[in-house]
């Protein structure tokens, strides 16, 4: 990707500014999109949503930046310059819930730090890596100066979620309907997996899933957040599943297509000056 320009998606406003023309009558659609790990395939990605305008979160482990098939501190520069957001997922990768608290704090802050040094600006929110926490983790998160932090959780449509458990809608994965029954089960949302069970057993792929979530939120508002790996994408040649579903949710009327920081802003305004404070957060079984 040589030319930045063409990530360049809101000309100087916020996606929050430029993309609504005061929302859907009555209800508020939300519109985000994850990506994890920083893999190189991302400046692909970035491409796909710049020309359609979308925003993203981009969570970055930065242990390996650079080396490999990762992304350098200039490609993420140069994302972060082009509008979208990067985000922390740790140094190494390591499951949280499987590490001491002294080595989960580090790898929260000296991310965080490494992040900020780079991108000379404020790095907000953070992925768990392989979405796992407990009430702990989510202490030490909040401890590291993060407003939020996102898991697995799918099927998720609500924009109103803990900022420091924020889930997904779907997943840019071929899950069978037994991954989505896992993933529910690992996290007790039994009533969602029951709510959601029909259209599983029916759905063909993700795509179509995703689509028919999307029109769930547009009809009755909440947020439709897709997660997803670039690497995955590559490895499956998925891209032009992933290109039909980014046609399919871009560029609609009245929807606010913002990053995950925009999100948690609109939804918790009092994230910037509450200190000291963990809300009661449910324990993952994962
Ligand atoms: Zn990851």
């Amino acid at each position: 990707m040589k030319d930045t320009d063409r990530l360049r998606t809101r000309g100087g406003m916020s996606f929050q500014e430029q993309c609504c023309d005061g929302g859907l009558p009555g209800k508020t659609v939300f519109v985000t999109t994850s990506w994890d790990d920083g893999d190189r395939c991302d400046l692909r990605l970035a491409e796909l949503l710049a020309s359609r305008r979308l925003p993203a979160t981009f969570y970055v482990a930065t242990g390996g930046l650079g080396t490999g098939s990762t992304m350098s501190a200039a490609h993420l520069r140069e994302l972060s310059n082009a509008g979208f957001e990067i985000g922390a997922h740790t140094v190494t990768h390591p499951v949280l819930t499987e590490v001491s608290a002294s080595v989960a704090t580090r790898e929260l802050l000296d991310c965080k730090r490494t992040l900020e040094n780079l991108l000379g600006r404020e790095v907000p929110s953070f992925a768990y890596p392989k979405g796992r926490y407990n009430s702990a983790i989510v202490g030490l998160v909040r401890e590291a100066g993060y407003r939020s932090a996102r898991g697995v959780r799918m099927l998720s449509l609500s924009h109103d979620f803990p900022p420091f458990e924020m889930p997904v809608t779907i997943q840019a994965f071929p899950h069978a309907w037994t991954g989505y029954a896992r993933n529910l089960f690992r996290r007790g949302e039994v009533a969602t997996l029951a709510r959601f069970s029909l259209q599983l057993g029916r759905t063909k792929n993700w795509v179509a899933l995703g689509k028919s979530m999307f029109d769930r939120v547009l009809q009755h508002g909440g947020a439709w957040h897709l997660l997803g790996h670039s690497w995955q994408t590559e490895k499956l040649d998925g891209w032009s599943e992933l290109e039909e579903i980014l046609d399919y949710i871009s560029a609609r009327p009245g929807v606010r297509y913002v990053t995950n920081a925009e999100l948690c802003q609109v939804e918790h305004p009092r994230m910037r000056t509450e200190t000291g404070v963990v809300p009661q957060q449910k324990v993952s079984t994962h």
